[in-house]
């Protein structure tokens, strides 16, 4: 059986304790895994000094070598998958399949921006004679990366894999309630021979280090996933600070079913997708518009197939879904399915706390949500899918813009005329057909409207984490 790792920070390429710490809750049965070492305004400077060391090394060292210790790093955390499937599944209560598969995710896009590193190209731009222009792409500097509790591995593997291509150093600040994904990370690139330095990897009170992060001169990017509310504050203290930032905030996707499609199939398939995870995904299919000609089947199979979803202790390999991450989560949970109800909606399976050992929630079915329900607007962030009827696209389309969220919209239809539709209207930075996955490491991914700036992924991703340098070369 593996064991949770040790709770360290790791800074300048050696791991340190701290006399203060916080412990680390398995959310399947509340008890504690670990305590993590909370980092004091010392642990920090030492960071800052670090990466300035690391930046100025790593910097300079050749794309082609960037690659290599990336894809080492990446080798080893492919054979370390099971150790790391169970810290993930331990911390989170995510299904010990679904981390094995994230553990997957995590690597490939430290593979493919290994990849990348490798293309950042400049341009020679056409001139008169006697002078010619150019340009190079060259690491923004050091990355202040702030990653959420709901991928422990994957979200700070996108933020780590960007900055470490580019030639940036990074100080990560993982989230406190899943770290071990975090740590893993950290312990494969000092095992592949990262430069000390480039990485560190810090946790403590998150105001306390944003604070003060992203203000010192040396922080020449923030980076941060996490809700709207949250990623607004830190655009406007990187605002007052002269910072540029890239985040990737909260969502409320729509899926549009059209009357075209199979809604035994589309119903399987949405319940399937709505529960990874716990619902706990930025993307989670959550808002569903379904014509009204096929409205009650697709009701039908998606309630069935939800309802009969096996819950239980992520650890275990029948478990299908395990429990929310945290306390917040099945009081928020609870309190929308309630309000719900109290306005209109029909709850045709879940809407309430299973058990009260664990922070298990039922997968939840809505049906009928008026629109002034609160989990209309609010974006759940648990097993909860809100079935709405429509009379045409047109309306389907009209509603899924409704909310200023923009992050990943669906559409379910065999029409070209329908899609072409979607491609034009719907407001989202990632829109999936006939699919409920929205990226993958090669396509870039972020959001529109309240969701974010920038992408993340892809070879767009890669870029925010470059400046341009134009150089004008006069001949002599
Ligand atoms: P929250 O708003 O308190 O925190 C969200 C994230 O931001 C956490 O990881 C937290 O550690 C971090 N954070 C909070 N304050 C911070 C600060 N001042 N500086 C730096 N980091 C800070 O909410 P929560 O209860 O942890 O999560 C609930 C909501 O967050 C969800 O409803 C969802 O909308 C959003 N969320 C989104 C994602 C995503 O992938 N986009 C991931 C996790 C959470």
């Amino acid at each position: 059986m593996p064991t949770y790792p040790d709770l360290k920070l790791y800074i300048g390429g050696k791991w340190r304790s701290s006399p203060e710490t916080m412990p680390v809750l398995n959310p399947a049965d509340e008890s504690v895994l670990g305590f993590l070492p909370i980092a004091r305004q010392s642990d920090l400077d030492d960071a800052l000094l670090a990466a300035v060391e690391g930046l100025r090394v790593w910097s300079c060292t050749a794309p082609r070598k960037r690659a290599e210790i990336m894809m080492r790093a990446s080798s080893l955390l492919r054979e370390r998958n099971e150790e790391i499937a169970f810290a993930i599944s331990s911390e989170l209560g995510k299904p010990i399949r679904q981390a094995r598969l994230e553990v997957i995710r995590g690597c490939e896009f430290f593979e493919w921006d290994a990849g990348e590193a490798q293309r950042l190209y400049g341009r020679v731009i056409p001139s008169e004679p006697g002078i010619r222009y150019m340009t190079v792409r060259q690491p923004i500097g050091m990355v202040a990366a702030f990653s959420p509790w709901n991928f422990p591995m994957s979200q700070p593997a996108r933020k780590v894999a960007g900055a470490l291509a580019a030639g940036c150093s990074i100080i990560l600040k993982a989230a406190e309630e899943t770290p071990g994904g975090a740590i893993h990370i950290a312990r494969a690139f000092h095992d592949a021979g990262l430069p000390p330095g480039v990485l560190n990897l810090v946790f403590g009170i998150p105001s306390v280090i944003s604070d003060y992060l992203i203000p010192q001169d040396q922080t020449r990017l923030i980076a941060f996933t996490g809700s709207t509310a949250v990623g607004r504050h830190l655009t406007s203290l990187a605002g007052r600070h002269g910072k540029p930032v890239l985040m990737e905030l909260g969502g409320h996707a729509p899926v549009i079913v059209c009357d075209d499609v199979d809604p035994h199939q589309a119903g399987i398939l949405s319940a399937t997708r709505k529960v990874r995870n716990s619902g706990q995904v930025c993307t989670s299919p959550t808002r569903f518009f379904v014509h009204e000609r096929v409205f009650d089947r697709f009701v039908d199979a998606f309630t069935r197939q939800a309802a009969a979803t096996v819950v239980g202790n992520g650890i275990e390999e029948k478990t299908e879904m395990g429990p929310v991450a945290n306390a917040r989560r099945l009081e928020a949970l609870t309190a929308l399915s309630e309000d719900a109800l109290a306005k209109g909606a029909r709850v045709l399976t879940g809407g309430q706390r299973i058990g009260d050992k664990g922070y298990f929630f039922a997968p939840t079915v809505l049906a009928d949500v008026p629109d002034h329900a609160r989990v209309m607007q609010e974006e759940p962030f648990g097993p909860m899918a809100i079935i709405n009827r429509v009379a045409s696209l047109d309306e389907a389309i009209a509603k899924a813009n409704a909310l200023p969220f923009g992050l990943a919209a669906y559409g379910l239809t065999h029409s070209a005329a329908n899609v072409d539709k979607m491609i034009n209207l719907v407001e989202a930075g990632n829109l999936s057909i006939n699919t409920l996955e929205a990226s993958v490491a090669e396509t870039p991914f972020g959001g529109v409207k309240a969701s974010g700036f920038g992408r993340e992924g892809g070879e767009e991703g890669l870029l925010h984490y470059t400046v341009v340098k134009t150089v004008s070369h006069k001949m002599e």
